[in-house]
C-alpha cells in the first residue's frame, strides 16, 4: 500500500534498522523501543490486523510465528521474550500493517 510506512520499509523507500529479512517477512529494530531488545516482525504482504485475516494468508501467519524462536535468538533472546499484536484502534494499533512486537532484555512483569 502506497501510503503505508511499513509497506515504505519493506520497498526501502524509508530506512529502518533491519535485521532479518526472507521471502515473507522482515525484522527491524522499533524507533520507539519498549525494552533494551523491540523489533517489529512484519509480513511483506499489506495485512492490516489480525481482525482482517483471510485464509490466503494462513501460510504467511504460519511462518512468521514458526520463525518468532529463531528471530528471538537472533537478537539474543535464547532466555525468553514476549510477543504482542496490537490489533484495531481498541488494541492500540497505530500502524495498520500487521506486525509482531517482540520484546525482550530486561526483566518483563507479569501481564
Ligand atoms: P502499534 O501501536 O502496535 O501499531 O505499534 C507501532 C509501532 O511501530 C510502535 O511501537 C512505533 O514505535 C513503531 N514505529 C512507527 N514508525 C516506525 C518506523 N519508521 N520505524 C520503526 N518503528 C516504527
Ligand atoms: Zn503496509
Amino acid at each position: 500500500m502506497s501510503d503505508c510506512i511499513f509497506c515504505k520499509i519493506i520497498n526501502k523507500e524509508l530506512p529502518a534498522d533491519i535485521i532479518y529479512e526472507d521471502d515473507c517477512m522482515v525484522v527491524f529494530k522499533d524507533i520507539q523501543p519498549k525494552a533494551p531488545v523491540h523489533v517489529l516482525v512484519v509480513p511483506k504482504k499489506h495485512i492490516v490486523s489480525l481482525a482482517k485475516l483471510n485464509s490466503a494468508d494462513q501460510d504467511v501467519i504460519a511462518q512468521m510465528m514458526m520463525n518468532l524462536s529463531a528471530i528471538a535468538e537472533k537478537v539474543g533472546l535464547s532466555d525468553g521474550f514476549r510477543t504482542i499484536i496490537n490489533t484495531g484502534k481498541g488494541g492500540g494499533q497505530e500502524v495498520d500493517h500487521l506486525h509482531v512486537h517482540l520484546i525482550g532484555g530486561r526483566p518483563l512483569p507479569g501481564f
